[in-house]
């Protein structure tokens, strides 16, 4: 079995800055060694000494320079490149009632999507490892290929994560506690995994494909049937020291306020939760038309677009909440950029003008700008895609590893 690396511990110097030359690459697209140089702070000496090991092992090719440039003065510089078919990973979602995969190859392109349903929202983890290992395999027929082509697998669920130990302290999609859910995986299947909080898959997925590509310090929020967080600090994704950092959900607001899912009382997801949402509409709205929650939810934001007063009123609270959560990071973190991140585009009162606005003014005032917010809607695919570039960025550290042993 192969044995998932505890990334960014305890890696030599030689072996991060490897890891490092990669990543610059595969952000720059094509790059030039001096380059890479003044990107990473690395000597340009290493960097062709370390190029050259990274292309002798298949990870990165040399690009011939194009008839442009090689017109013009002076020598050409030969850019570098990610080699694509060098491997394949896996990204997975765990959602409440689906599972979604993408495939993509090392330098990151999307080989193919593929979504399937989950039988139930809450599963054993005998029965989670089955439906992953089982969706593996479709999405890679789907594509002509076999599990086995596959280098890494990405997992990104919602809940705690302690992501050294691949353990899973609790989780909606998994019906115990403190599950090994990496083991069982690596054991179920031919590749190394790499579990993650799926907020974390987000801001991964960000980083290396979104908005926050080439920005050090920024957050992602998360909106979907409760609110989450990603960390990037200094580049790297925090994950604090339990797994359970960057919980903005579970914040508190309010001094014995309304009761969370968690036990405990005034977190933010008490208050603009889905489920927060339809307990004050029951209270209000008895008889809001629907079977399901979201039936239910789509009725309540129809009475508040239409002018409805308890039913915007309701929203309202939940937008204030939401802005003094957001001022609450900004005044912690003092991030560039905060990226509000998510596929509930029902839920855009929590993202609206209005709620930015109320965030800035109870931000702590200094003579610079507030941090820029940017609003970036997206699927579930996008949350596999992180997943799948988690995985490798594994796979990149393993094959870097494995030169060093060589
Ligand atoms: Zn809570």
């Amino acid at each position: 079995m192969v044995r998932a690396v505890k990334l960014s511990a305890g890696s030599d110097l030689r072996e991060t800055s490897r890891s490092q030359v990669v990543a610059v690459i595969r952000a720059a697209g094509q790059i030039a060694r001096i380059d890479i140089a003044q990107a990473t702070g690395v000597s340009p000496a290493t960097v062709t000494a370390i190029t050259a090991e990274l292309i002798r092992a298949g990870l990165v090719e040399e690009v011939s320079p194009d008839s442009s440039q090689a017109a013009g003065r002076g020598r050409p510089r030969v850019a570098l490149r990610v080699r694509g078919p060098a491997h394949i990973l896996a990204g997975i979602k765990v959602s409440s009632a689906t599972i979604s995969t993408i495939l993509i190859d090392f330098d990151g392109t999307t080989l193919s999507e593929h979504e399937s349903p989950l039988p139930e929202a809450r599963m054993s983890p005998e029965a989670l490892t089955r439906q992953i290992v089982d969706t593996l395999r479709e999405a890679a027929a789907e594509t002509g290929r076999e599990i086995g082509d596959l280098s890494g697998l990405g997992v990104g669920i919602s809940g705690v994560v302690d992501v050294p130990e691949g353990l899973v302290h609790w989780s909606p999609s998994l019906d115990r506690r403190n599950v090994a859910l990496r083991d069982q995986l690596e054991v179920a299947l031919p590749m190394p995994v790499f579990l993650d909080n799926d907020a974390n898959s987000v801001a991964k997925a960000e980083q290396l494909f979104g908005e926050g590509r080439g920005v050090r310090d920024f957050l992602v929020v998360t909106i979907e049937h409760g609110v989450g967080m990603g960390i990037v600090i200094d580049g790297q994704v925090y994950r604090g020291t339990r797994g359970c950092g960057a919980e903005f959900g579970h914040i508190k607001v309010h001094l014995d306020g309304a009761l969370c899912r968690c036990g405990q009382r005034g977190c933010l997801e008490a208050y603009v939760a889905d489920y927060a949402l339809l307990r004050e509409a029951a209270v209000t709205h008895p008889g809001l038309r629907g079977s399901t929650p979201e039936e239910r939810l789509d009725a309540l934001f129809g009475a508040a677009r239409s002018g409805e007063r308890t039913a915007l009123s309701i929203l309202e609270r939940a937008s204030r909440m939401f802005a003094m959560g957001l001022a609450n990071l900004v005044n912690i973190f003092d991030p560039g950029l905060i990226i509000v991140s998510g596929e509930r585009m029902s839920h855009d009162f929590l993202y609206s003008d209005e709620v930015i606005a109320m965030m800035k003014t109870q931000v702590l005032q200094v003579d610079a700008p507030p941090p820029e917010v940017r609003i970036h809607k997206w699927g579930d695919m996008m949350w596999a895609k992180g997943a799948a570039a988690y995985a490798m960025e594994g796979v990149t550290e393993l094959a870097v590893r494995r030169l060093n042993d060589a």
